[in-house]
Order: structure tokens, then C-alpha cells, then sequence
């Protein structure tokens, strides 16, 4: 299919890649697989060819984790957002057709992350935010998740700009990696990102945060980090165990801010079988193509799309019309013949 959207796509900048700490990357990836993603991370052209060869129109392109998440300093996350944000805009102007952005928001100064927040999506090109996990307020253990932190202004403010909110992984503490030390190349994408995401996604369910903001939208990626599949029986449990709602923050159980505030996105899991299943639980209206470059080829998330046997109606609409939707892309619609290569 021609015209696709992908919106778990990063960049990095040489600032950022000064703040990446790489210990316990040689343990976990290979270093032939880090170099080439360095590479690409740090040239828009390389993947705008990739974009080309994998019939993906538009990418909306986010700093890659842990980035802003990840810094001590106030001060120094402030300023690693702006540059981020402003490398963004630099190559969204050099291929205006071809990229969007997610803003980098400094959540260590809440103030700061409101006006970089406003600054960046207020103008149009950049069309929500991307936040990697939990956020650092200090060192080693000193972070705080979304639902801890006093982060009313900044929710308001995504909801007041209508901004979604990409969910996206970051590793987990040390002191909770207990359940995998020994095996270090679990700690990454290959398993510790799902359950430190999906845990942080249940607390955003679990805290209150949707019924204060009810217009809120929050994007989880890699087929919903595992939701789809576990929230039912979540869900049952605390029905029959905690009286569903009783004693909660929340006023209504999680499988309905799953249903109203959540959106799935198939970054990196090109697998039909869950893909179904995601569907299934969340709805077509709910679900967008994505392929989580550089860390997968474009070709290889794109073909896995492409080929699957879904309807083409479906296909073009969790492939391009939701995310045009969600994210007030103002593409052109596409017809199913030029979806598919004819008359385009
Ligand atoms: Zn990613």
C-alpha cells in the first residue's frame, strides 16, 4: 500500500547521543546492529529513502529513548528539548511533505515543558508529544512516573492543543530488573520494555488522570505493549477481587480508558496474529501502522503490512486515515486504487 503513515520513528541529535549512556549496549545488541542504527538515526535522508522504498508518505519522527526522559538537570533537559525540537523543525522544513514531529517535553520543570509544549505543537508541524517512560528528577532512582508527579498543567495543556501523547518504552529501574538479571539482552525491546510500558499505562488507567482529562489521547506502540492481550484478564480480576472500582482513584474501570483514551500503534511487532487480536480489543478506529525506525527496517514493517490479508478498506485506514485523523495531518484522501499503486 502507497501513502502509508508511521509514527514511532526517531531521530537523534549529537547532544542527545552525548547524554546517551551506553553502558550494557554491547551486552544487548550487537555492535554492527548499533552502528548502523546510530547512522540513521542521525540522517533524515537515509530514512526519507526508506520512506520511499517502503511506500510511506508521512512519518511523524520523535528524539529517541531515553532522550529528555533521561536527564538529571533541569536545566539541561530544557535545553536538550529545544534542540531536539528545533533539529526537528529543521528537517520537517527541508522535506515539508514527508515528516511531522512529536515534541520533546522537559518534564523535570513543568512550566518549561508547558511552554515548549505550546511553543512547538501550537505551530502546527509538530503534532503531539512523545514522552519515554518515566522521568528522571535526579539520580539512579530518583524519577517519577506520570501519575506521580504534579503534571496537571502539562495534561492540561496537551488536552487544551489537542496533542496526543506517545507513550513510549524506556528500560526499568535497576531495582526492578531483578527478574532478568543474568540474561541482559532481555533488558531492551526484546522484553523489559513491554511490562515497564504496559505498568506505566495501567497507573495512567488506574490514577484518575482521564477523568480530570477526559479528551486526553495516549499512544502506546508494539501492539499496545501487551494490553490488548492482558487487560481483560486485569480487568476481571479486579472486578472479582477489588469490587472493580471501590477504593480506586479512577471513577471507571481501565478497559474503558482503553476504550476512550488509548490508541495502538504496530511498531515493531509486524505479526498478524496479535495484530488480530489488538483489533479485536480495541477497535480498527483505534489502531495505526508504525515501524520503529531505525531499530526496524521500513521494508520489513511495511511489506509485513502490505502483504497481510485485510480488507482494503481497513488496510488504508490503519495504515493512513486514523493517524490523518488523530493527528490533523490534513493529508489528501487517497483512494483505494491509489493505495494500492494504480492511477497514483
Ligand atoms: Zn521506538
Amino acid at each position: 500500500m502507497d501513502g502509508k503513515v508511521a509514527l514511532e520513528e526517531h531521530f537523534s541529535t549529537q547532544l542527545n547521543n552525548g547524554y546517551w549512556n551506553a553502558k550494557g549496549e554491547e551486552d544487548r545488541n550487537g555492535k554492527a546492529y548499533a552502528q548502523d542504527v546510530e547512522r540513521r538515526l542521525l540522517d533524515p535522508d537515509l530514512c526519507v529513502a526508506e520512506m520511499d522504498r517502503a511506500g510511506i508518505d508521512v512519518c511523524i519522527m520523535s528524539l529517541t529513548s531515553p532522550g529528555v526522559q533521561s536527564v538529571i538537570d533541569a536545566g539541561q533537559a530544557v535545553e536538550l528539548a529545544r534542540e531536539s525540537n528545533e533539529h526537528a523543525q529543521s528537517f520537517m522544513e527541508t522535506y515539508p511533505d514527508r515528516f511531522r514531529a512529536f515534541a520533546a517535553a522537559p518534564l523535570q520543570d513543568v512550566k518549561a515543558a508547558c511552554d515548549e509544549v505550546n511553543r512547538t505543537v501550537g505551530q502546527g508541524r509538530f503534532v503531539g508529544v512523545l514522552v519515554n517512560g518515566y522521568t528522571n528528577s535526579g539520580a539512579d532512582e530518583d524519577v517519577f512516573y506520570l501519575d506521580e508527579a504534579p503534571l496537571d498543567d502539562f495534561w492540561s495543556e496537551c488536552e487544551r492543543l489537542g496533542a496526543p501523547v506517545y507513550l513510549h518504552p524506556r528500560e526499568p529501574l535497576p531495582s526492578q530488573q531483578r527478574s532478568i538479571r543474568g540474561y541482559p539482552e532481555l533488558g531492551g525491546s526484546a522484553w523489559a520494555f513491554f511490562y515497564e510500558t504496559s505498568t506505566h499505562a495501567v497507573r495512567l488507567m488506574l490514577s484518575g488522570v482521564f477523568d480530570r482529562f477526559p479528551k486526553l489521547q495516549v499512544v502506546l506502540g508494539h501492539l499496545g505493549e501487551g494490553l490488548p492481550y492482558m487487560l481483560p484478564r486485569m480487568q476481571h480480576r479486579l472486578d472479582e477481587q477489588r469490587e472493580g472500582t471501590k477504593g480506586s482513584k479512577a471513577k471507571r474501570r481501565p478497559s474503558y480508558y482503553f476504550a476512550n483514551n488509548f490508541h495502538v500503534t504496530t511498531s515493531g511487532h509486524f505479526h498478524t496474529k496479535p495484530f488480530l487480536e489488538a483489533i479485536d480489543q480495541i477497535g480498527a478506529d483505534r489502531m495505526m501502522f508504525s515501524v520503529d525506525y531505525p531499530y526496524e527496517q521500513m521494508d520489513m514493517g511495511g511489506r509485513w503490512f502490505d502483504d497481510m490479508r485485510l480488507e482494503e478498506a481497513l488496510k488504508l485506514q490503519i495504515g493512513r486515515e486514523n493517524a490523518n485523523k488523530l493527528f490533523k495531518l490534513g493529508l489528501a484522501p487517497l483512494s483505494r486504487a491509489a493505495a494500492a499503486g494504480f492511477g497514483s
